[in-house]
């Protein structure tokens, strides 16, 4: 037990020096996740996982007050099935995992281990959709899908992932289209509300969309280095997946017609974007509603601290635990410095510290993570101020990534502009576009970022394109992506 809390500092690459490495260490020090035998895939450890329920629980909350049910749909998919959708095979066809024999023989037909599950859940909303009266169908899955990686990185992008997809079917183009954007601000507000990580709302170019979608729209967070990631897609169908699977129905003109589809995802990407959006140099900094542990309570452990200490701070565990606050006690042998730094590490909102003096004073001494201010709090009334310090650390992270979001996003008037800015990691610079997918490629080309999305009911702009001296169609927010 030789450890101490210099060792654990310096375990951790600081942010400035190496990004990427920082956060890699945070992952493995933490202990959110690991790697496994199988390249490109994670194990999610029990603290991983934990945040990650919680995320997921406050989603499906959000789904279910919008009338949305969870179903579970196979894991396999008859490759036959997957053909259907010109795009959409083409679209994934790099990134398909086959299977190719069971039970010790050769399938007849492979089966692919889905990506994503429009070919499987169309197939069936086939057989259940006769009439109008089956309309709407507002079908949630929570599951994991395999996409093959070259490269790949923990929560950000591995090989086998974990989420949800939605798959809904209408009977109007306007309803479909009003569905994939209710969707699109219930990601928006359920991740700034539950994480605290502000997003911009937009609709992806045509590169960028899902391979067999109508129209795909994104929020994007900026993480703490400057890159953008996608955090969440809801996605217009439109009536191409019903025309590839046949999912019609009668009208009320009686006439036969085809569904109008969505579909929409998020994953266990999020976990990843709370990392990379709050964490320091001492590690994870969590938002309080998705943190594990909302407050650590360290007894001060001097002289016979078990037998004086102790039973206050369990009295204070379970009177924070009764008021609804996701509190743990640590009284492991260890010095005091060292539990502070593990728990800072752990990124535990508040730390409540209790000893002989402030149990002389009926008080403790709450430490914020966020940022670091220390205050006595009486012990009379604790839950109650706890919960307004958790309220105050959950706004503070959110505006503080909004500040930083502000603070790096620019508007450029000229390519030069933007090629320079675009040397570094900027975050977003918004520009004019002309909307041809040839100039977007040649941005990419030449600076690596790309479109991440274009403002919604966005107005033409005056004037023209960044790169092509075209006339800009729209504006978009451009920054190099994870
Ligand atoms: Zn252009």
């Amino acid at each position: 037990m030789a450890k101490n809390t210099q060792a654990f500092v310096t375990e951790i690459t600081p942010r400035s020096e190496d990004f990427s490495r920082w956060y890699l260490d945070v992952v493995r020090r933490a202990e959110l996740a690991d790697y496994s035998p199988v390249k490109g895939c994670m194990v999610i450890r029990p603290y991983g996982y934990a945040i990650w329920e919680l995320i997921q629980q406050a989603f499906d909350r959000e789904f279910k007050k919008t009338g949305h049910v969870n179903a579970y749909f196979p894991l396999f998919i008859p490759e036959s099935l997957l053909n259907k959708e010109a795009e959409h095979v083409e679209g994934f066809a790099p990134q398909v995992a086959y299977v190719t024999h069971g039970g010790g023989e050769e399938l007849e037909e492979k089966l692919v281990v889905r990506p994503t599950s429009e070919a499987i859940i169309g197939t069936m909303y086939a057989k259940w959709v006769q009439s109008w009266r089956d309309l709407p169908i507002l079908i949630n899955q929570w599951a994991n899908v395999v996409r093959w990686e070259k490269v790949t990185r923990p929560f950000l992008r591995t090989t086998e992932f974990l989420w949800q997809e939605g798959h809904t079917a209408h009977e109007t183009e306007a309803e479909a289209e009003a569905e994939t954007m209710k969707i699109l601000h219930l990601y928006k507000d359920t991740v700034e509300t539950e994480m605290a990580v502000p997003v911009v709302e937009g609709r992806k170019s045509e590169s960028e969309k899902f391979a067999g979608a109508l129209r795909t729209y994104s929020i994007e967070a900026l993480m703490g280095d400057g890159r953008a990631l996608q955090a969440g897609t809801s996605h217009n169908l439109g009536q191409n997946f019903a025309k590839a699977f046949d999912i019609t129905f009668q009208a009320r003109d009686k006439s036969v017609q085809h569904v109008w589809g969505t579909s929409w995802g998020m994953t266990t990407r999020l976990v990843g974007a709370t990392i990379m959006v709050h964490g320091d140099d001492s590690g994870l900094v969590l938002p309080p509603r998705v943190a594990p542990y909302q407050v650590v309570i360290v007894p001060i452990a001097r002289d016979n601290w078990r037998e004086t200490v102790l039973p206050k701070a369990q009295d204070i565990q379970r009177a924070l635990a009764a008021a609804g606050i996701r509190v743990t006690l640590d009284e492991r042998d260890e010095r005091p410095g060292w539990k502070f730094a593990e728990w800072e590490l752990r990124g535990v909102p508040l730390r409540l510290e209790i000893g002989p003096k402030d149990i002389e004073k009926s008080a403790v001494l709450i430490a914020r993570r966020d940022t670091r201010e220390k205050q006595s709090v009486p012990m009379d009334g604790l839950p109650a101020r706890v919960r307004g310090l958790l309220d105050e650390v959950q706004r503070n992270l959110f505006e503080r990534a909004l500040q930083f979001r502000e603070e790096h996003t620019q508007r450029v008037d000229s390519y030069g502009a933007f090629r320079q800015a675009m040397d570094g990691r900027p975050g977003f610079i918004i520009a004019p576009w002309c909307g041809v997918a040839a100039c977007e490629t040649a941005i990419k080309n030449d600076t690596q970022a790309t479109i991440r999305n274009m403002p919604l009911n966005g107005v033409a702009p005056s004037g023209t394109c960044i790169r092509c001296d075209a006339p800009a169609t729209t504006e978009a927010w451009f920054a190099k992506a994870y």
